[in-house]
């Protein structure tokens, strides 16, 4: 089937170059696990301008995005979860029989890591450009009119909710909100403390209000999001360029917050989110810290106050399960993800969307494969 889709050639040293390509591909019709979507919407994160600038290793070419939301239009002979006319969430590559996902942690699927990356689980390659190849994004690839993925991806939901804004659900929702809801376990009462009001933070804002948090400090470098995040959830909101973080917290939760959650992978506030937390406090690590990570920490304190520090990937979820709960949220209006969407925009808008991902302040940008 003929698609309309953006391709990244190669890494860019700057998005600015407008590196995306809009051209039309062939997508190979399912056969065995596969399932061909039709994307209505793709949204975009910073690990799509990360791939573009050659900070995460990917197969070159490929077909852009790892958001995206549509319609099942047929599936190989072998698919058992989805039919033709399902409302879908694209999630992640699980293999289902690796110790992770017999455990119910497909976050962690070892078959994802091992693949290497740039085909479907099963090692194909569905996509081609005048007889060449074309690689699969993170098993995803949604700056598509249409896509193939294998069956675990496509993740039937609600079909009450707009599938023009469902995209979300596939990345920024399941992370922020699952740090909160999952990996922490937020009981009701808690202050928490919410490090970057992008798409993750604010969805992590709304999980901790939805959890009966009490306190909920929002802290960004930008005050323009500081009226949405409070309309989300936050009681109140912290810029770390006018205040010190960690006295302006520390006021504002009696001493100490009982959750620190890092949605911006910065080393510096990992290293001070101990001087934020009360004993027994909880630390999140959730954004993704660049290069090799390492922080300086006060580890005496760590030991002596019984400070806990986790780890969250992908919200710690098995997305199976997770996207259609979260579906099921917003369908009654517990949570919202219109709020959310900073911009809405046709395909052919891609390189603007990239650029304004790098340079701008959006909390999260929708392209619209169907109006290309
Ligand atoms: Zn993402
Ligand atoms: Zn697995």
């Amino acid at each position: 089937m003929e698609s309309r889709a953006a391709v990244l050639d190669a890494p860019v040293d700057s998005v600015e170059t407008a590196p995306a390509r809009l051209e039309t591909i062939e997508v190979a019709e399912p056969t065995g696990e596969e399932v061909l979507v039709e994307i209505r919407s793709a949204s975009l994160c910073h690990t799509d301008v990360g791939s573009a600038l050659g900070h995460i290793p990917e197969q070159f070419p490929y077909v852009m995005g790892h958001e995206g939301a549509g319609v099942v239009r047929a599936v190989g002979a072998d698919v058992t979860s989805v039919d033709v006319g399902d409302h879908v969430v694209l999630g992640r590559i699980a293999c289902g029989s690796c110790r992770y996902c017999r455990e119910g942690h497909s976050n962690l699927c070892r078959v994802r890591y091992e693949s290497g990356g740039g085909t479907l689980r099963t090692g194909a390659i569905r996509f081609e450009r005048d007889g060449e190849p074309i690689h699969h994004y993170h098993g995803v690839s949604s700056f598509t009119q249409y896509t193939s993925v294998t069956e675990e991806v496509a993740i039937p939901i609600t079909d009450e909710i707009p599938l023009e804004t469902a995209s979300l659900l596939g990345c920024g929702v399941f992370t922020g909100a699952g740090a909160v809801m999952n990996t922490a376990d937020v009981e009701p009462g808690s202050s928490v403390v919410v490090f970057g009001l992008g798409g993750v933070g604010l969805s992590g804002v709304q999980a901790a209000d939805l959890r009966g948090a009490t306190t909920i400090v929002g802290v960004d470098l930008d005050p323009a999001k500081f009226d949405l995040a409070r309309e989300l959830g936050a009681t109140a909101v912290v810029d770390p360029t006018e205040v010190d973080p960690a006295d302006a917290v520390r006021d504002l939760t009696d001493g100490g917050a009982d959750y620190v959650f890092d949605m911006v992978g910065d080393p510096g506030i990992i290293e001070h989110a101990v001087e934020m937390l009360r004993p027994r406090g909880t630390h999140v690590v959730v954004g993704s810290i660049p290069g090799a990570g390492s922080v300086e920490q006060e580890w005496g304190k760590v030991m002596r106050s019984e400070l806990r520090i986790l780890g969250s990937f992908n919200g710690s979820y098995n997305l199976g399960v997770a996207i259609p709960m979260l579906a099921e949220l917003v369908a009654s209006e517990k949570f919202t993800l219109t709020e959310m969407i900073s911009a809405t925009r046709p395909l052919d808008e891609v390189n603007d969307a990239l650029r304004e991902q790098q340079t701008g302040s959006p909390v999260r940008q929708v392209l619209l494969p169907g109006d290309a």
